[in-house]
């Protein structure tokens, strides 16, 4: 039998089952959709076309999965929700995203479900896992990205509410999201935050279209507060509570990003096996170059290693251990060996891996990105030796 990069899962039937239908769906039913409506990872996607993907994801099951069964979920662990992810972005589904709740959805709301009272639950958070509703999450404004302690954007006690005033940047969903779930300093004080869930129609507050990255991506959006009054009882958590709950997110999503880097990478490998294969010169098939074959083999290897790490973390995840260390080192391994993959991919294509718009140019784009989204190579290394050392 040849070896595979896909993953069988053959030791764990319940995994495997849900793998074997999140691929029929994507093949049998999400790609010919995306097919039929000229669907591209830089398209600009109307929120009904979105619907469309959260309602059906839903029906089978797989909107919401990781959430516990009373908030209607599967309670499935980190490691399956990892193999679930690797999947959505090897299957090179335009709107992958959207299938597990990553883009507006229940993932983006993620780890901070904990922090939500039940009046939150209801009116919040329960419309997104049934897709009705979609969050955004901002924490980033222009002058404080890795520095997120510089933000601006101030939330101001006045009686039964709180006054929202500044600017947030790059927030993924926004365009298309109801609420967002907002960190601000607290006026007058130098280090107090707080998370706050504001409706994206509240006066005072404005959406535009944010700049599109170099993955094509039409998916960010900024969001402006000019006296814009929360009710008090729309305060996520504590007062003082709010970068805990926003780096406590992001720590679990340095993790939960690596599968969907790693099934990028596997998708640009089976594009390049695909087109060594096919694509002949000097009288051969590319693949019968040892240069070639090297290439391929170091793909693999990256590959491999980056999903031994991220599923080995993942396990002590789901056994309730800490991983803020290993989160970071997986997140560093796995954008960076992924984006050597999607460069040695498109060495392998020539001039039509560079053509713009070649599948493998595409991810080669995407995967860049991921060495500074969600924390930079720099600031993952930094907190690797802050803890060791
Ligand atoms: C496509 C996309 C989607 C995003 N989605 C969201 C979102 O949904 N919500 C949200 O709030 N934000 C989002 N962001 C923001 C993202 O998390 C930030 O871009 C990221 O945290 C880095 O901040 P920065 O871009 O301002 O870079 P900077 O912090 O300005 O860093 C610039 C460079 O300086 C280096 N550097 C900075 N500080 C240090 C240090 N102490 N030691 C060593 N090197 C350092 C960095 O590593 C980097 O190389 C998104 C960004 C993009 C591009």
């Amino acid at each position: 039998m040849p070896y595979s990069l896909e993953p069988s899962y053959d030791d764990d039937p319940r995994l495997r089952e849900l793998v074997v239908r999140l691929r029929a769906y994507l093949n049998d039913e999400l790609l010919p959709y995306e097919r039929e409506r000229g669907i591209t990872p830089e398209s600009r996607v109307d929120r009904p076309t979105l619907e469309h993907v959260w309602k059906r994801s839903r029906e089978l099951g797989f909107y919401g999965i990781s959430l516990p069964p009373e908030l209607g979920g599967q309670g499935i662990g980190f490691t399956e929700l990892c193999a679930l992810k690797e999947e959505l972005t090897a299957s090179g589904a335009a709107l992958s995203h959207s299938v597990l709740g990553d883009m507006g959805g229940p993932l983006r709301v993620g780890a901070i479900v904990k922090y939500a009272t039940a009046d939150q639950l209801e009116r919040y958070l329960m419309p997104v896992v049934r897709g009705e509703r979609a969050c955004c999450f901002s924490i980033t404004e222009e002058d404080a990205g890795s520095d997120v302690r510089r933000m601006r954007t101030t939330a101001t006690p006045d009686g039964d509410s709180y006054v929202l005033d500044g600017h947030k940047v790059f927030s993924s969903a926004a365009p298309f999201a109801d609420f967002a779930i907002v960190v601000a300093r607290m006026a007058g004080t130098e280090e107090a935050y707080s998370a706050f869930l504001v409706d994206l129609d509240t006066p005072g507050c404005r959406v535009f279209d944010g700049e599109v990255p170099m993955s094509g991506q039409q998916m960010e959006g900024d969001l402006v507060f000019e006296n814009c009054r929360i009710p008090a009882e729309n305060l996520l958590g504590e007062i003082g509570q709010g970068l805990r709950i926003g780096i406590g997110r992001i720590t679990l999503n340095r993790l939960l990003h690596c599968p969907s880097l790693i099934g990028a990478a596997r998708r640009a490998w089976d594009l390049s096996v695909a087109h060594a294969k096919s694509r002949v010169a000097f009288g051969q098939p590319l693949l019968a170059l040892q240069a070639v074959q090297h290439k391929l083999a170091d793909m693999a290897t990256e590959v491999y290693a980056a999903r031994s790490m991220v599923m080995a973390t993942a396990a002590r995840a789901d056994r309730g251990e800490n991983i803020a260390v290993e989160a970071n080192m997986c997140k560093l391994f796995a954008s960076e060996a992924c984006f050597r993959v999607a460069d040695q991919a498109v060495q392998i294509h020539g001039k039509a891996g560079l053509t713009r718009g070649h599948e493998v140019e595409q991810i080669f784009r995407t995967l860049r990105m991921f060495r500074i989204v969600t924390g930079t190579t720099e600031i993952h290394k930094n907190a690797i030796v802050k803890a060791l050392v």
